[in-house]
């Protein structure tokens, strides 16, 4: 593998890498930058928050789409001379108090690494889902909850859980919630419960989302059309962390997301890891803010304050 000269090499290492230009890659790098520390940000286009269509819940921004935060923030990124690679991250090891992070047919030393690269999502496969997702179709109550609003509402899921999610929405937001239980029937006292609460239950398996430019309903296996304005609807996570395989790195008990301590650093010392890889709630918000909080420990070790 070649090595490249100048920064980033073994005898002259980048103070930190930061993997990933979401929120909280990108508020790390601002940080950084205005340390004047030798930083370079690798990001490939994508992430969570490109499917954004209006955050409303960031401080200071009454409304922003994921992509203008995320432009805005690396155009910030860059004026305080954070060198920005649109590159891959392949791996990354720790050898000799040292991180190599390979990227780009080339390795980059490091004495610190952020991780800050998100998840990809797993969408339902129903037809026409594409056209709605962001916009009528959700999948994350605490992103976009408050958009059904008074609004028609159907919770979609496979498991009981979609159950307590529908009364939380009535509760919340709607009194017009429809719950359809996706694949399973629900036992009488469930059904009687939810009959209480006023939510009405539907159980069968949806196939086919309805309407042009906006939603109108949800067409099921056997035909029957469910009329709604939003869904709240399964959907899951994949972490965007293959570059980490080779490190012991310490994970929730179901193994899947990384464990943290102070700052957010990781069981690898050095190695700080940032939003929804990372084992807690995850927004864009709260993202930002371990991206700022893990760079001003990052700047503390550096000059030894
Ligand atoms: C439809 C939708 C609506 C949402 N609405 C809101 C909202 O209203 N408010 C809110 O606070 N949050 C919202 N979120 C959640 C929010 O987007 C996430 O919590 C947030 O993105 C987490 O930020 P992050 O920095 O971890 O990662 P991300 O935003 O996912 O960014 C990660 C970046 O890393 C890059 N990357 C991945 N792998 C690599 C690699 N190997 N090498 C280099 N780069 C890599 C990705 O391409 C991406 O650019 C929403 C999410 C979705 C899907």
């Amino acid at each position: 593998m070649e090595q490249i000269n100048g920064e980033g090499t073994e005898n002259s290492p980048l103070d930190c890498i930061v993997i990933g230009a979401g929120p909280g890659g990108l508020q790390a790098c601002i940080h950084l930058g205005r340390y004047n520390f030798r930083v370079k940000l690798f990001h490939t286009p994508g992430g969570r928050t490109g499917y954004a269509k209006h955050i409303e819940n960031y401080l200071g921004l009454r409304v922003v789409s994921g992509p203008e935060l995320l432009q805005t923030g690396l155009a910030q990124v860059e004026s305080f001379g954070v060198a920005v690679v649109r590159a891959k991250v392949e791996r990354v090891e720790v050898r000799q108090g040292l991180f190599e992070v390979q990227a780009a047919g080339k390795i980059y030393h490091s004495r610190f690494v952020i991780a800050a690269s998100g998840a990809r999502e797993t969408l339902a496969p129903f037809k026409n889902l594409p056209r709605f997702f962001g916009t009528s179709y959700y999948t994350c109550m605490i992103c976009d909850g408050y958009r059904t609003t008074g609004k028609k509402l159907l919770v979609i899921d496979r498991t009981i859980n979609g159950m307590r999610l529908s009364v939380g929405m009535k509760q919340m937001f709607t009194r017009d919630v429809t719950f359809l239980a996706h694949g399973f029937s629900l036992a009488p006292v469930y059904k009687a419960l939810l009959e209480d609460e006023g939510i009405a239950l539907v159980e069968g398996r949806p196939e086919e989302l309805l309407g042009e430019t906006a939603l109108e309903g949800v067409r099921l296996s056997d035909g029957r059309v469910i009329p709604c304005e939003v869904i709240l609807g399964w959907g899951g996570i994949t972490l965007n962390d293959e570059y980490l395989e080779g490190l012991d790195l310490e994970r929730d008990a179901e193994g899947f997301k990384i464990m943290t301590r102070g700052a957010g650093e990781s069981s690898i010392p050095g190695l700080f890891v940032l939003g929804a890889l990372r084992h807690g709630h995850s927004q864009a918000i709260i993202s930002a803010g371990q991206g700022a909080e893990a760079a001003i420990e990052i700047s503390t070790r550096i000059v030894e304050l």
